[in-house]
């Protein structure tokens, strides 16, 4: 039965990542993200129902055109691959209850935020509204009402002082005002720091190797994401750990 669930909860979390594709490839080119299906980068071709199916259709077809020949990009698959293991790992930890099935899916959104952050430096209204959707279906089903309304402030409001001088994005507030009403307070504050740890050694790791110059090109969103996947993942163990220390 669980492998089973997890089959399933496979081959849903792929076919969202198809779509997180699609957001990647138009997004930034500024086209529309619902019309008109895939195309080949190639010949231009529009692909059929049997050239979408998520990572089966790249593995039959050799990764090339079935009419041109030509390269289909990886980045496609590499995404619903990625997509497809991180919703189900959380459907694993949590089982297939409404907090496993909500975290799935706000799971996607995040690797959807940060992979457009690192894009174009920009984190969109409409995914932060769906995490604090996600988050808004948990609070209701848990009572967690109050955990959810101070999760909302806790880290955004910080952060909101570090952006009116300058330090970060607007975009990156939202977000964890968002994340926020998705993990209650202490998991959000969990996040927080995996995020700002993670993205300080990865701006040191950077600067060293001075691949960037200056501190405002690194976007800070894609830490924020991996820092609340690892929170809602492993969050209520290392809050565990870290009361039973004091
Ligand atoms: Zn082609």
């Amino acid at each position: 039965m669980k492998i089973m669930t997890g089959i399933f909860a496979f081959v849903i979390f792929a076919c969202i990542g198809s779509f997180i594709g699609v957001c990647y490839d138009r997004i930034p080119k500024g086209e529309k993200v619902w019309k008109g299906r895939s195309h080949c980068d190639v010949c231009g071709r529009t692909l059929g129902v049997r050239e979408l199916i998520p990572i089966i259709s790249f593995i039959c077809l050799k990764g090339r055109c079935r009419k041109c020949k030509g390269k289909i990009s990886i980045a496609s698959t590499l995404i619903e691959i990625f997509t497809a293991v991180i919703g189900t790992l959380a459907v694993i930890v949590y089982g297939p209850t409404v907090q496993g099935i909500v975290f799935g899916f706000a799971a996607c959104i995040l690797f959807e935020i940060a992979l457009l952050d690192q894009k174009t430096l920009d984190i969109s209204d409409t995914a932060c509204l769906l995490v604090a959707l996600c988050g808004a279906v948990l609070t209701v089903v848990n009572g967690s009402y109050i955990s959810s309304l101070i999760g909302m402030v806790c880290v955004s409001l910080p952060f909101l002082v570090i952006t009116l001088f300058g330090g970060m994005g607007m975009g990156d507030v939202k977000l964890m005002c968002a994340v926020g009403i998705l993990l209650g307070w202490q998991q959000t504050l969990l996040a927080a720091f995996f995020g700002v740890v993670i993205g300080g050694a990865a701006a040191l790791i950077l600067k060293i190797s001075n691949k960037k110059g200056r501190k405002s090109e690194i976007p800070f969103g894609p830490y924020l994401c991996v820092g609340t996947y690892l929170s809602m993942l492993i969050g209520p163990q290392c809050i565990a750990v870290y009361l039973s220390l004091l």
